[in-house]
Order: structure tokens, then C-alpha cells, then sequence
């Protein structure tokens, strides 16, 4: 091909999860990449040196292949791990790998860690030209080799990745430990291959408000480090070589949405209030302690979600009881916000921490993660109670455990609780007054047993995102079934509908605090249902105001009523849509949604 066809414009599709339009220069990220140093060597005098270090990695790669293929050995279990740790092994010694390797790092003058990533490269390029899916396939054992070569060139140090300025990052996915690694304050954006609207990517991009795409499929095989691409975050596509002319338009939009944005934060400042005077609370969704001035900024009343398994993520050892409780202290009794809803962590899912293995659960969605993993690892469980606890003295606190899906799980997550709290009384420590237990509603299970379940606590706040994906059997992360996440699917609605009539029969506060709650065209149907609390992403919270002030509750539950007739998702999302249109035509017409 030549260079001018691959500089043609083309447009790629996939799920928009974070809005706003970026444009940018791609940057393909590797997950290695943020733990490996790439650079020139600054005197050919270092070339020895670099193929010593190689050689080095290379033999110890070989050395731990070899034991762990004969403690495999020793296990019993077949013949096929023994065989793939062979080819491993055979990679490592191919004289072609090797001497590759080693021009490169004679000719280009670089380090040992590039060159090996040079190798792996031009082999990847080899590989995709290939027909055979089965033979296309086993890059990834050239891929594995040449990690386990980093890895040990790298040994434990690690090194964020450097970055340019204006870089859209491609990626096939970001975990929340790739996001922590980048210099993210350089990133204009991302787009990835998987990945779908709930997924934690999906969530850290809305919290640092960067435009992002998920679930491309394949955009980090048509794009190539240093191309041109525009993101649109809001429409879900990436602009790959954007002419001229495409790229003018895309400037305009830009400044548009941009100019929205701006005039949204009129309504920040204002309670979320209908025109028939019903108020509904107004909370934050956050991941870092850094996101609260955001929070205050866009109007949130409190903090309705401080998700505090990012506490434990890309960092190298557990953190201790100070270092929950320094986070804690900045989120409880912060001037401008009433009330921090402090989750307890939810590790697990697609939520991991450095020394946890997510390998080993095939299902981790349905596996050992949140109250489930803190049940079982009860002292790591109790530093993080005992911080919680010591931070309420300066204010207003709810504490709320996640995936909560049986009776036995609130009363002992409670009994914990209070084992933690008379010990620090025990102690002399002052605690706060003001302080609610709740739990999140994200499993079917604790629907159904809700009015059991409204006895135990203080509060409901109801988790879509993870509602969704239990009741309708479908991975959250999984860009496959993506089109299947429904929030307005008929049962989704009567199982809020079932937890807000529970919750207020039974005189308890129900807050929702999943992606749904932020999303403007569900707002009505949301105040229909009768939600105390709306908990979203900062960001989401001026034109939420905007539509709460907009509506009065009584056409709100005629809507949510109307659309409770429906038997079918369709139906009720073509109703709801032109409804919204029809009531707020400059924000549903305006934004093509
Ligand atoms: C949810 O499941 O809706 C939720 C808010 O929790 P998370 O997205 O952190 O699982
Ligand atoms: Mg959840």
C-alpha cells in the first residue's frame, strides 16, 4: 500500500462513553508500555552494555520457563502447558529473534527493552499478514515471550509512561491500573477495543472528563502511532487522517459542545427542584479524592458514590489504615458538599488490585468481589471500616456496602461494623454522630427480598450498572452485548419501581448512584419513579438540573406511567425519546440524540 492510501480519511464506529470531541495525534499503548523505560542511547559506547542486559534477560526468561515447567511437570495436568512453555522456550532461543534484537539495538542506538519491543513488532507485522486465523493467532506466543524478556529487563522498577502532549491514547483495553500509569494530564482522549458504557474505562474517562470510545473492535490494528485522529466522544466514532475539510467541521463541533458545556454551569449552582416543587438530592459520583472540586463545581449536593477500591489500585503494596483515612478526611464534612457516601470497597469484577488474580476466577463478574471479597479477607475489611469510622467526626457520612445479595451479607457486613466501632470507643476515639448505614441494590436477589433487607439499614442506592448486567445476563464489559444493556428495558423499570415503593413504604431513603441516574433522557422517568437521590458523574449534574427544573412531577409520573403499559424496550425507548424531544427539543434536538 502505499503512503497515500494510508493516509485516507476513514471513520471508525463504536460506543460513545465519555462526550466532548478531541483532536490528536494516536498514541497505540501497550500494556507494557507503562512499566517499560524506551529511550536512545546517548553514546554508542552503551551498545555492549544494552546486548549484556538483553542476553541477561534472556537467560533468566529461559531459566524461570524452565522451573515453571517442571513444577507444572510435577502437578500432573497434561501435556499442553509443558508444550506451549517449549515454544516459549524455543522463541527465546530462535537465533532470527535474537539476532534481530541485537541489530536493533546496534543500528537504531537504543535500549535493550525498545529492541526487543522493535522484534515483537515486526514479527506482529508478519503475522497479521498471515491467512490462517490459527497461525495469525500465535503471535501471542511471540507476545508472551518477549513480555517475559521486558519484564525481566525492567525487574521491579516501574516508570510512567512519557508521553507527548495532545496524545489520543489506543488501547485494546485500560484497566484502571493502565489509566493511574499514563500521564494522564497529557491525554486528550481514548479509544479501545472492548470495553462497554459501565465499564470502569468507561467511568475513569467520564471522571477526567476526556472524550473516550469503547468497544471499536479493532482500532488498535488500523491505527498507527503519530496518525491523526479526531475522537467524538459524544457520537461514539474516531476520525482517523481527517482531511482539511472534516477537520474544520470537527473544530466547529468542538467549540459548540464546548460552549454548551460552559452555559450548563448556570444551572450548577441551582437546587435540583421541579416546577411543582419536589427536591431531589443531587449526589457526586467519584473515584479519586481529586474529583471533588469537580463535584462542588457542577452543583452535587454530597457525595453520593466515593467508589474507594481506586484506594487500591496501581499501587504497589495495600494501603494501610493512614492512607484510607488521609482519603477519607477529604471527602467527609468537605465545605460545599452536605453529606460523603462512602462505599467500602468493591474489588473484583473488572476491579483489581496489583496481588489479586483475576485469572483464576473465569467469571470474576459473578466471582469473589466486592462485600463478597471483604467478608473473606475480614481484616483488610476492618482497616478500611476503622478509617471510615475515625473520619466521621468531621461530618455528615454514609457508609454503603456493595452487592449486597442476601440477609446473611448486611448482618454480618453490620456486625463487623460494630465490632470496629466499639473497639475504637473502647479506645477513646471520637466518632460522629451523623452516621447512616446503607447498601447498594445491583443484585436481582435483593430486590426481591427488599422489604427484609429495608429492616437492616438506613438507606437504599440502587446500582444499575450492575442491576443491568445481573438481570439481563449480560457482561457490562462486554462490547458484544452491549446492545443489549437497556436501562429502560421493562424489567429494569419495575425493579427500580419495586426498590423506591420498599424503600419509602418502609421509611428509608432510595438513592441511585448507577450511570443511569446521569443520563439526561431518563431523567423524567427517574423523578416519575420517585428517587430521593440522583448520584452521577460530576459532569452530568448541570444538565440534569436543567431537566429537573424544567418538569414538574406530576408529568413525570404520567410519563413513567404511560410507559409502564409497555411490554417491549423498544417501545418504551421510541416513547420516552420523542417525549424528551418534545419537552426539551433545544437539549434532545440540539445534540442529535
Ligand atoms: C453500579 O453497579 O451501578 C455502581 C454504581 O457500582 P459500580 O459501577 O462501581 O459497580
Ligand atoms: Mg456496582
Amino acid at each position: 500500500m502505499a503512503d497515500d492510501d494510508l493516509k485516507k480519511t476513514f471513520v471508525m464506529k463504536g460506543i460513545g462513553v465519555s462526550p466532548g470531541i478531541v483532536i490528536g495525534k494516536a498514541y497505540l499503548f501497550d500494556r507494557l508500555d507503562a512499566q517499560v523505560p524506551f529511550y536512545k542511547l546517548s553514546d554508542p559506547g552503551l551498545v555492549t552494555g544494552e546486548i549484556r542486559r538483553f542476553r541477561k534477560a534472556l537467560r533468566e526468561s529461559e531459566k524461570q520457563l524452565l522451573e515453571l515447567k517442571n513444577r507444572l511437570g510435577d502437578l500432573g495436568g497434561g501435556m499442553e502447558p509443558l508444550y506451549i512453555i517449549d515454544v516459549h522456550i524455543m522463541i527465546m532461543r530462535d537465533r532470527k529473534f535474537i539476532d534481530l534484537t541485537l541489530q536493533n539495538i546496534r543500528e537504531m542506538c537504543v535500549n535493550a527493552e525498545w529492541a526487543v519491543r522493535m522484534t515483537v513488532d515486526k514479527y506482529r507485522e508478519i503475522f497479521d499478514r498471515m491467512e490462517d486465523d490459527y497461525l495469525r493467532g500465535r503471535i501471542s506466543d511471540i507476545q508472551y515471550a518477549g513480555q517475559r524478556i521486558l519484564a525481566n529487563l525492567v525487574g521491579k522498577e516501574r516508570a510512567a509512561i512519557e508521553l507527548g502532549e495532545g496524545i489520543v491514547i489506543i488501547a485494546a483495553d485500560l484497566s484502571p491500573a493502565d489509566t493511574a500509569q499514563l500521564k494522564i494530564d497529557k491525554v486528550l482522549g481514548f479509544a479501545t477495543d472492548i470495553g462497554g458504557k459501565t465499564s470502569h474505562t468507561a467511568i475513569i474517562a467520564r471522571s477526567i472528563a476526556i472524550p473516550a470510545v469503547v468497544g471499536m473492535e479493532n482500532i488498535t490494528r488500523a491505527v498507527r502511532t503519530n496518525d491523526e485522529i479526531i475522537i467524538d466522544g459524544s457520537a461514539g466514532v474516531a476520525i482517523v487522517h481527517p482531511d482539511p475539510e472534516v477537520r474544520k467541521r470537527y473544530e466547529e463541533k468542538k467549540r459548540l459542545y464546548e460552549k454548551a458545556q460552559d452555559d450548563l454551569l448556570d444551572y450548577a449552582g441551582l437546587p435540583a427542584v421541579t416546577k411543582d416543587h419536589y427536591r431531589v438530592e443531587i449526589g457526586g459520583n467519584i473515584e479519586f479524592i481529586e474529583e471533588i472540586p469537580s463535584a462542588i463545581l457542577h452543583g452535587a449536593d454530597g457525595i453520593g458514590l466515593y467508589r474507594t477500591e481506586f484506594i487500591y489500585i496501581n499501587r504497589e503494596r495495600l494501603p494501610d489504615e493512614e492512607d484510607h483515612l488521609a482519603h477519607y478526611r477529604s471527602v467527609v464534612g468537605v465545605k460545599g458538599l452536605s453529606w460523603a457516601t462512602i462505599r467500602t470497597f468493591d474489588l473484583g469484577g473488572d476491579k483489581f488490585f496489583p496481588d489479586m488474580k483475576p485469572s483464576r476466577e473465569l467469571n470474576p463478574q459473578l466471582g469473589l468481589r466486592a462485600i463478597r471479597f471483604c467478608l473473606k479477607e475480614v481484616e483488610l475489611f476492618k482497616i478500611q471500616l476503622r478509617a471510615i469510622l475515625r473520619a466521621s467526626v468531621q461530618g455528615k457520612l454514609r457508609i454503603m456496602f456493595p452487592m449486597i445479595s442476601g440477609i446473611e451479607e448486611i448482618r454480618a457486613a453490620k456486625r463487623i461494623f460494630t465490632d470496629v466501632k466499639n473497639e475504637l470507643l473502647a479506645r477513646g476515639t471520637e466518632l460522629g454522630t451523623e452516621i447512616e448505614i446503607g447498601i447498594m441494590i445491583e443484585v436481582p436477589s435483593a430486590v426481591i427480598i427488599a422489604e427484609e433487607l429495608a429492616k437492616e439499614v438506613d438507606f437504599f442506592s440502587i446500582g444499575t450498572n450492575d442491576l443491568i448486567q445481573y438481570v439481563l445476563a449480560i457482561d457490562r464489559i462486554n462490547e458484544r452485548v452491549t446492545y443489549l444493556y437497556e436501562p429502560l428495558h421493562p424489567a429494569v423499570l419495575r425493579l427500580i419501581k419495586q426498590v423506591v415503593d420498599i424503600g419509602h413504604r418502609a421509611g428509608i431513603r432510595v438513592a441511585m448512584c448507577g450511570e443511569m441516574a446521569g443520563e439526561p433522557a431518563y431523567t423524567m422517568i427517574l423523578l416519575g419513579l420517585g428517587l430521593d437521590e440522583l448520584s452521577m458523574n460530576p459532569l452530568a449534574i448541570p444538565r440534569v438540573k436543567k431537566i429537573i427544573r424544567g418538569a414538574t412531577l406530576k408529568e413525570s409520573k404520567t410519563l413513567l406511567n404511560k410507559v409502564m403499559t409497555f411490554s417491549s424496550t423498544t417501545e418504551i425507548r421510541a416513547f420516552v425519546e420523542a417525549a424528551m424531544r418534545k419537552r426539551f427539543p433545544e437539549e434532545f434536538l440540539a445534540n442529535g440524540q
